[in-house]
């Protein structure tokens, strides 16, 4: 067998501004090398003190995305794992807080021997000890990390300076790329280089030089920009890779192909294509661009009301995932997301009626909630399709128990502790972490299992007997209300193997077209090359509908 060579590492650094995409063009940068029969993995290095993401508010960080080990992490590692159609290690994600909290507490247990511990030397050294771990867990042949943040920024130096570090000792082995953005001015109307000159400049204050620059921009960046670029900032004119915006960023991997990023990002490291195909990415771009028809679906929320601006953001995994199987359905899903505030008023409920589709996403707190609740009325009484996730199987229970089973004081423990009926109850063990204070990733969180009720819409979905799902709650079905809710028709057609843990909740097909909620987050687990089976079931309930 020949020899496994070492693996090669490829940071990727933000230039001039933020928001230009750093994220996806890592990930596209992993799908382009995955494509050329490599093993990839690819790593967020977030600047923040937050030790994950879990502490952090969606409306201004984005989407808490959690892994399969239960690390909540940001949104970045669910377009890695969606580009790369793989789960990824928990190693694969780290924030200074969480490398800073792991050296501080091994010096304050004597593991540095009496040493004085500094972030350079003790916080590189553990940064490239994890990066270790990530080559041995995924097996890895080119790890693709990407450093958050902007150039100049006095946060996301320390991760500058352990990739330099990585640099001295492997020169070979490692590259910089850098996303850089070009502006076009509307008064000049031409596209400048500057700004990416710049930055550059101020990387090279950390002694790296970008061995390619992605240059992201409105337009495509012709010859005489890309000569200029490359002799300003002293790299190869070919590695002059242009970034044009996109209707898409599915699209994203086939554009960066047609500079040849993948064989340029290869041939700095010697290695050659062991193979050629982005041709299933391809046909799943395809479909997404070219749909036959079109779909449209309400989602209730509260996460996207930020001042003026609207912010899906929050929900990005739950919007790709119907996206997905929309394109695999052949149709386009129109989503519009209507603030949950609003239903409060029961008279703004007829306007559900345009909508093939309801889907009530995660959630925490009290906001919207009666709004969500009427919603969830309106759709069952409707027979609209509705799909609840995790907040919104719970809000699904509720319901249930208040218009079908009479209770009219149903609730979930998280609202109202003192409701007579607690249909929705905090878990046992999460009681005790409330109590203590434990706020920060003591959720249940991550993979966990549930069987599935035989002939029931999610085994159907499904095809198999048991599924793993990725959770994040505190709360739970209360199990003293099943006998009485199943008594009056709810189905809990998904349950953990030792059958005391509702993980989902449906009407049978008879009954309602699909009016169905699960305890977990199956967005997290729905891929361009691997649409989620409830997702797509969800969907074709819509376009049979219609
Ligand atoms: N707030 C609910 C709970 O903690 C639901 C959480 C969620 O939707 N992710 O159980």
């Amino acid at each position: 067998m020949a020899k496994k060579q070492t693996p090669k590492y490829i940071f990727v650094v933000g230039g001039v501004m933020s928001g230009v995409g750093k994220g996806v063009t890592t990930a596209s940068i992993g799908t382009i090398l995955q494509s050329k029969g490599f093993n990839v993995s690819l790593v967020k290095a977030d600047p923040y003190l937050n030790v994950d993401a879990g502490t952090m508010n969606p409306t201004e960080h984005g989407e808490v995305f959690v892994m399969e080990s239960g690390l909540e992490t940001d949104q970045d590692m669910g377009n890695y794992e969606r580009f790369l159609n793989k789960s990824l290690p928990r190693e694969n994600y780290m924030t200074n807080g969480m490398i800073f909290k792991y050296v501080i507490d091994k010096e304050r247990a004597l593991a540095y021997k009496g040493a004085c511990v500094e972030p350079t030397y003790h916080i590189t050294e553990e940064i490239l000890r994890r990066l270790k771990e990530v080559s041995k867990k995924g097996d890895s042949d080119i790890i693709v990390v990407e450093i958050g943040g902007t150039i100049g920024e006095y946060q996301n130096a320390i991760f500058l300076e352990a990739a330099r570090q990585l640099r001295l000792k492997n020169r070979n082995d490692v590259m910089f790329a850098m996303v850089s953005y070009l502006p076009i001015p509307s008064t000049i109307g031409e596209m400048k280089t500057k700004p990416t000159q710049n930055a550059v400049r101020q990387l090279n204050g950390y002694g790296i030089n970008p061995d390619i620059i992605i240059a992201r921009s409105v337009d495509p960046v012709d010859k005489k920009r890309k000569e200029k670029l490359a002799t300003m900032c002293g790299v190869l004119p070919e590695n002059i890779i242009s970034a044009p915006d996109v209707s898409s960023i599915y699209d994203i991997p086939i554009n960066f192909e047609k500079d040849g990023i993948g064989n340029r990002m290869l041939s700095h490291f010697n290695l050659k294509p062991k193979k050629k195909d982005l041709n299933q990415w391809k046909g799943f771009v395809n479909k997404f661009k070219n749909p036959k028809g079109e779909i449209s679906i309400a989602v209730i929320g509260k996460y996207f009301e930020t001042g003026n601006y609207v912010l899906s953001d929050s929900y990005i995994s739950v919007i790709e995932a119907l996206k997905i199987s929309a394109a695999h359905a052949g149709v386009k899903a129109n989503l519009v997301w209507l603030s949950a505030k609003h239903f409060e008023d029961t008279k703004n409920l007829k306007e559900l009626k345009e909508f093939g589709g309801i889907l009530v996403p995660g959630g925490f707190g009290e906001t919207g909630i009666q709004g969500k609740i009427n919603v969830i009325e309106y759709a069952r009484k409707n027979k609209i399709p509705y799909f609840g996730l995790c907040y919104g199987m719970q809000l699904l229970v509720i319901e249930y128990a208040r218009n079908v089973l009479g209770l009219k004081d149903a609730n979930t423990e998280e609202i109202n502790p003192k409701a007579k009926d607690l249909v929705i109850h905090i878990m046992p063990d999460q009681k005790e972490k409330l109590a203590r204070g434990d706020y920060g990733g003591s959720m249940r969180l991550g993979s966990y299992e549930a069987v599935l009720k035989e002939g029931s819409i999610a085994q159907k979905s499904y095809k198999a007997k048991t599924v793993l799902e990725r959770h994040r709650h505190r709360y739970e079905v209360n199990e003293e209300y099943i006998e009485v809710l199943e008594k009056k028709g709810l189905v809990f057609s998904g349950k953990s193997p030792d059958g005391h843990l509702m993980e989902i909740a449906e009407l049978p097909v008879e009954k309602h077209p699909f009016f169905l909620g699960v305890q977990f987050h199956p967005e997290f687990l729905a891929r361009p090359l691997a649409p989620h089976p409830l997702f797509s079931a969800f969907i074709q309930a819509i376009k049979n509908r219609e």
